[in-house]
């Protein structure tokens, strides 16, 4: 029997931490730490993401504004925003929600956002910096991968580490993360041959993929580590993992159920982003 990760009480511990750290920001400074969150249209699931970030902002006592555009935003409007949050002292974080509308240019909205407030750690002067180890802002689910482990008490050093999925958000950071905490680590995609195999080397075993309950027990070493990225939905409606956690749970020594697991650690990690963002802006 596997030790469940509670990621929901890892989260809040780490949110009263944060709380606390930005009140005395707060009274030490006079400024408060302010997130700036746009979504373009109305797709439901991205806007149940906004608020709860939002909310986590409120938990912590951060500032934030929301901007919610519609559908019908231009490239030119979007990035004038963009621009104006930029140049705002109020605003340590811009967060833009994505996936973008088709007709946006994802890349060039991303490039335009001040890497000094790209609190999702997705411009590439960020990506760069996770690349050769000098980084002030980590990507939000990886880093929270990365707390999981951490504060479960799991050493990483030396450990064979397997991530399953390369995207740029995900995949390839995680695995980067994992490297600098002295991890062997193996990156597995659609490609590789015998990903079950590869899977079972694994002491810590990260899946990233995106397809609802596809690890099932042949892809567990005995007392591995699972932690489940995950989040998918099935035909009833209900939000599962990557992993089959009833066959894996039995074999694994420590797992994340999901939901309640890697998930409300994403958010916890952009809190803490825009709290370092705003430290630094004070001593820029
Ligand atoms: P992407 O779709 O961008 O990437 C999926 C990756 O998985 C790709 O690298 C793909 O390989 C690989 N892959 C797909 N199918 C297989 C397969 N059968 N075998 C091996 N590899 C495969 O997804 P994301 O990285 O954005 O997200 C992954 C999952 O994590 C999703 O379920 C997403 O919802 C969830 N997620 C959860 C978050 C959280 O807060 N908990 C935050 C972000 C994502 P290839 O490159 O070869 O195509």
């Amino acid at each position: 029997m596997a030790k469940i990760i509670d990621g929901k009480a890892i989260s809040k511990q780490i949110r009263s931490e944060i709380a606390a750290e930005t009140a005395e920001f707060i009274k030490n400074t006079g400024r408060t730490p302010g997130l700036a969150v746009i979504i373009v249209g109305t797709d439901p699931a991205s806007q149940v993401y906004v608020r709860n970030k939002r909310k986590a902002c409120e938990e912590v006592g951060f500032y934030s504004e929301g901007y919610e555009l519609p559908e019908s935003t231009t490239q030119a409007e979007l990035e004038a925003l963009v621009d104006k949050l930029n140049a705002d002292e109020k605003i340590n974080g811009i967060l833009v929600q994505l996936p973008l509308p088709k007709h946006l240019d994802e890349t060039a909205i991303l490039l335009r956002i001040n890497p000094q407030k790209d609190v999702d750690a997705f411009h590439p002067y960020n990506v760069g910096k996770i690349m050769i180890g000098n980084y002030k802002f980590l990507p939000c689910t990886p880093a929270g991968v990365m707390s999981l482990l951490e504060r479960s008490g799991i050493e990483i050093s030396g450990k064979e580490c397997v991530v399953v999925g390369r995207s740029n958000i995900v995949g390839k950071p995680q695995a980067m993360l994992l490297l600098q905490a002295n991890g062997t680590v193996t990156i597995c995609h659609s490609r590789t041959k015998d990903l079950a195999e590869v899977c079972r080397r694994a002491d810590i075993l990260i899946a990233a993929i995106g397809k609802a309950d596809f690890f099932g027990a042949e892809y567990i070493k005995p007392g591995a580590v699972v932690i489940d990225v995950g989040m998918n939905r099935r035909a009833d409606g209900k939000l599962t993992g990557d992993v089959n956690f009833e066959e894996v749970e039995p074999i694994a020594s420590y797992i994340t159920p999901v939901p309640g697991g890697v998930g409300p650690m994403t958010i916890t990690t952009l809190m803490k982003n825009t709290l370092i963002s705003a430290k630094e802006s004070v001593n820029a």
